[in-house]
C-alpha cells in the first residue's frame, strides 16, 4: 500500500519509518526542494496548488494524510474527490483559527481560557476589559510555536502590540496561571477504534516545546480523554490528533489540537508499545490500533538550532536519537533524543545529561 503525504518533514519522515516495517510505501508532495523525509520515499517536489502534482499524488497514493495544519481546505476537497483522505477537513477547517478552534472547544463542554477576537486596536482595548492583564495577543491563523504571539502587561502594551501582529485579525486571550502544560495524544480508526497515550508533560520555552516526558496514573488522564473523545467524535475524527492542555490544579483547560502526529509525542517511539506514528498509519488504513502503554518511564529532548556532538549523546545509554538531516538554522527544530528507562533515579539523571547538552548547543 502507498501513503501519500502533503509535507516532507520530520514528522512526514517519520511517519515513514514508521511504516516501512509495515510493508508500505510513501510518497511526498513539499515544495522544499531538498525535504528531510526525500530519502524514505518518492518526493514529488511542488506547490500544494500544483494541481497536476495533486493529481499524481492521488494516483500514486492509496490513501492521503498530511503533516501540517495549515493545508488549506480546498486542496483536500480536490484530493478527496478520488481519495481517501485523513484527518478529516473539518478538523483543519477549525483547528486552522484560534477564534473556530476555542469556540468549538467551548460547544463542546470543554474549557478554555477566556477570549475574545479583535481586528483593530480599537477592539482590542475594549476587549482588555473583560480579559484583565496578563493576556495573550495572538494571530488567529499561522501562529506555531509562539509565532505571532504578544503578551500584554498593561493598557501601555497595547498601541505595540498591535503593531507587531501586524493588523493580522487576532484573538486576545486571559493567561492561564497554568501549573503544568501537558497534551493527550489519541488515535482513531476509520472503523471507530479509539486508543489514547498516558499524557504528557510538556516544557517550553520562548513559545518552543523542549522536553516531553510521559506520565504514569496522572489524576488528569481521564478528564483529557474525556476531552479529546469528545473532539475525536464531533468531527469522525481518523488517524492521530494531540490536544495541547493547562492543568490548573485539578482541572484542565486547553489551548489547542493539532490534527496530526505531535511533537510532544515523539517519546511514545522508543517509549511506548506502539508510537504515535504507527497508529496514525494503523488508524488510516482501518487496522486495528497497537497498545499505548508505557515502556517504563520515557521521555524527549528535542535539539533547536544546533545538536550536540552525536558522540556525547549516544554515550548517555538507553538514550535513542534521531536526526532530522536538517541544514542548521537559528531556532530550527534539527533532530530530538529520547530515552526510556525502569528506574526513575536513571530516568532523572538522563534528562538532567540532556536538557544540559541541549542547553548548550541551543541557539534560539
Ligand atoms: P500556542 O502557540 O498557543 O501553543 O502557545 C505557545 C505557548 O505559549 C504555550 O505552550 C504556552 O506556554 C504559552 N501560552 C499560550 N497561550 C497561553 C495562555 N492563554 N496562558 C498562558 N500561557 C499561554
Amino acid at each position: 500500500m502507498v501513503i501519500g503525504i502533503l509535507g516532507a518533514g520530520q514528522l512526514a519522515r517519520m511517519l515513514a519509518l514508521a511504516g516501512k516495517p509495515l510493508g508500505l510505501k510513501f510518497i511526498f508532495l513539499d515544495p522544499t526542494p531538498i525535504a528531510c523525509a526525500a530519502d524514505v520515499g518518492i518526493h514529488l517536489v511542488g506547490e500544494y496548488t500544483d494541481k497536476a502534482l495533486l493529481s499524481q499524488l492521488a494516483e500514486q497514493a492509496d490513501i492521503i494524510t498530511y503533516e501540517f495544519e495549515n493545508v488549506p481546505v480546498e486542496i483536500i476537497d480536490f484530493l478527496s474527490q478520488t481519495t481517501s483522505v485523513y484527518p478529516p477537513a473539518k478538523a483543519l477547517l477549525i483547528g486552522q483559527d484560534r477564534v473556530t478552534e476555542k469556540t468549538f472547544l467551548q460547544d463542546l463542554g470543554i474549557a478554555t481560557a477566556s477570549f475574545a477576537a479583535v481586528s483593530s486596536l480599537d477592539e482590542l482595548q475594549q476587549a482588555m476589559s473583560n480579559i484583565g492583564y496578563p493576556a495573550i495577543l495572538k494571530t488567529r491563523r499561522f501562529g506555531y510555536d509562539g509565532k505571532g504571539q504578544v503578551v500584554l502587561h498593561s493598557e501601555q502594551d497595547l498601541a505595540e502590540a498591535w503593531l507587531a501582529v501586524k493588523n493580522a485579525p487576532c484573538v486576545v486571550e486571559g493567561f492561564v496561571p497554568f501549573d503544568r502544560e501537558i497534551s493527550i495524544i489519541a488515535s482513531r480508526s476509520v472503523s471507530g477504534e479509539v486508543v489514547y497515550y498516558p499524557l504528557s508533560e510538556n516544557e517550553h520555552h520562548k513559545g518552543i516545546l523542549r522536553l516531553a516526558k510521559n506520565t504514569r496514573n496522572d489524576p488528569l488522564q481521564a478528564q483529557a480523554e474525556s476531552a479529546v473523545n469528545a473532539i475525536l467524535t464531533e468531527l469522525d475524527y481518523v488517524g492521530t490528533i494531540a490536544l495541547e492542555l493547562f492543568a490548573v490544579r485539578d482541572t484542565i483547560i486547553a489551548n489547542e489540537f493539532a490534527p496530526r502526529v505531535h511533537n510532544s509525542g515523539h517519546w511514545t517511539i522508543e517509549g511506548s508499545e506502539t508510537s504515535q506514528f504507527e497508529n496514525h498509519l494503523r488508524a488510516i488504513m482501518d487496522m486495528p490500533l497497537g497498545a499505548t502503554s508505557s515502556i517504563g518511564y520515557a521521555a524527549m529532548q528535542n535539539f533547536i538550532g544546533n545538536v550536540p556532538a552525536n558522540e556525547k549523546l549516544l554515550s548517555l545509554s538507553q538514550v535513542h536519537l534521531h536526526l532530522y538531516d536538517k541544514a542548521a538554522r537559528k531556532g530550527r527544530k534539527l533532530a530530538h533524543a529520547t530515552v526510556r528507562t525502569e528506574s526513575l533515579e536513571k530516568f532523572t539523571d538522563l534528562i538532567a545529561a540532556l536538557t544540559k547538552l541541549a542547553r548548550q548547543s541551543d541557539d534560539s
